[in-house]
């Protein structure tokens, strides 16, 4: 009989019916013994890398977790400000400072709250492109009103018909790719002039690191789940002992 919950054990029928509480770090049950982890629950089999090794090692599922809640909130935050810049024509650099705070709390959600250098970095890297992300439209535009003067040039200065050639997915790839390079590099493009937009910017990868950076870890327990419905047996269960962590 192993105390270590495995993954199938969600599906077994026949343990008594515990409290709905499952390891923060891989979600399995918690069937006997649990510790927390700065409050979290934590199993007994999480616990000890999480000793070992600190809260670091959120694993590729915690990464790409951070990847998609900080990339969903800066998609948001990008979207916000471009449309305050569209539709109420202001331009409220300030609001990168906001990008950076929801981008910097969703990489936080998504790696379990962790923190450290791996997601302090990605959390400024995701700021930045989302950030940048927001001038997107704007360059669309600029190369769309480009192709259409040159399109218009042609044909009225050419006698030949011209012929659309299809977009192929090659040149659509080329195009994203040199818009989004665009981008990530507009701040920089007027040099000195964007001082003030370079600042407010930093401020904004400012606050996404400082909400990622490493939480001391502190590890109570063990506890032991109360049995909701002790079975029927007469002997009870003798105390299992504390895999080695
Ligand atoms: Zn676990």
């Amino acid at each position: 009989m192993s105390d270590a919950p495995v993954p199938g054990a969600a599906l077994d029928f026949d343990t008594p019916a515990a409290p709905a509480t499952a390891c923060a770090f891989c979600a399995s049950p918690i069937i006997d013994q649990y510790f927390t982890v700065n409050g979290q629950v934590t199993c007994t089999r999480c616990v000890g890398p999480v000793r070992a090794h600190g809260a670091t090692g959120a694993g590729l599922a915690g990464v790409a977790r951070a990847i998609g809640v900080g990339s969903a909130a800066g998609l948001v935050g990008a979207a916000v400000w471009w449309a305050i810049r569209r539709f109420a024509s202001l331009e409220i650099g300030l609001i990168a400072i906001g990008i950076g705070h929801f981008v910097g709390l969703g990489v936080r959600h998504g790696s379990g709250g962790r923190g450290g250098r791996g997601f302090q970095v990605l959390a400024v890297a995701l700021t930045y492109f989302w950030i940048t992300a927001n001038y997107v439209p704007d360059i669309v535009q600029a190369v769309m009103a480009r192709d259409g003067v040159d399109a218009v040039g042609e044909v009225s200065g050419g006698g030949a018909p011209a012929t659309a050639a299809p977009v192929s997915a090659r040149e659509t790839v080329l195009a994203v790719a040199f818009v989004i390079g665009i981008a990530v590099a507009a701040p920089f493009l007027e040099g000195a002039g964007n001082i003030i937009g370079l600042l407010i910017i930093s401020f904004g990868l400012w606050q996404a690191w400082k909400l990622n950076a490493a939480t001391p870890i502190v590890i109570e327990g063990p506890f032991r789940l109360q049995a909701a419905s002790p079975p029927a047996a007469a002997l009870p269960p003798p105390l299992p002992p504390v895999p080695g962590a």
